[in-house]
């Protein structure tokens, strides 16, 4: 829905301030080099859905759903904010997503014949790593599949260079460096 297929596309620029933490000696290398095209319009969505949601105390989430290229693009097109597929029981440090509400999810996307792309969820400072939490989270194993944590509940105003951006490999989460994300998480007008 969100302008995927409008021919002005741009590629935002990020500030080149270094993000904490992301270069900090993870062993985890994924083999195939992939991107993620994200709409700024369901971008500005998402992190307006996270802030309401968090109200500044309490974590929130949403999924993003859409398309992947045969090379590598994984494009996100649709939002499904984790409140509104159930009650998420969010607090300060957690929240869910019900089994029922995942295969709810699923069969909306199968029938729409879209993939799950990432999911997306706040934490309350600035820490943007996963937790060991997020990381045995099974939403998706696909290797390719994303997973971004945005800091301080979403607040405004919020920077992408400032989230922490995941990619599930063979072995386990690997988080971009600073660099690679400027190269691989592509926003578009
Ligand atoms: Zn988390």
């Amino acid at each position: 829905m969100d302008q995927t297929s409008q021919p002005n596309r741009r590629i935002l620029r990020f500030s080149a301030a270094p993000s904490s933490c992301a270069e900090d000696g993870l062993s985890v290398r994924e083999p195939a080099e992939s991107y993620l095209i994200l709409p700024s319009d369901l971008l500005r969505k998402t992190m307006d859905g996270l802030q309401k949601r968090s109200a500044g105390w309490r974590e929130s989430a949403g999924v993003w759903a859409g398309h992947v290229t045969e090379d590598h693009r994984w494009q996100a097109e649709e939002l499904y904010l984790h409140h509104d597929l159930c009650d998420d029981r969010g607090t300060p440090l957690s929240l869910e997503l019900t089994e029922a509400a995942k295969f709810r999810l699923y069969e909306n996307l199968a029938l729409q014949q879209l993939r799950l792309i990432a999911l997306i969820h706040s934490h309350p400072r600035a820490w943007v790593d996963l937790s060991a939490v997020d990381q045995r989270n099974q939403l998706c194993s696909r290797v390719g599949f994303w997973s971004i944590v945005v800091s301080w509940y979403a607040r405004t105003p919020w920077r992408v260079d400032a989230m922490g951006f995941h990619v599930r490999s063979p072995t386990g989460w690997y988080r971009l460096s600073a660099s690679e994300v400027r190269k691989r998480v592509q926003i578009r007008e």
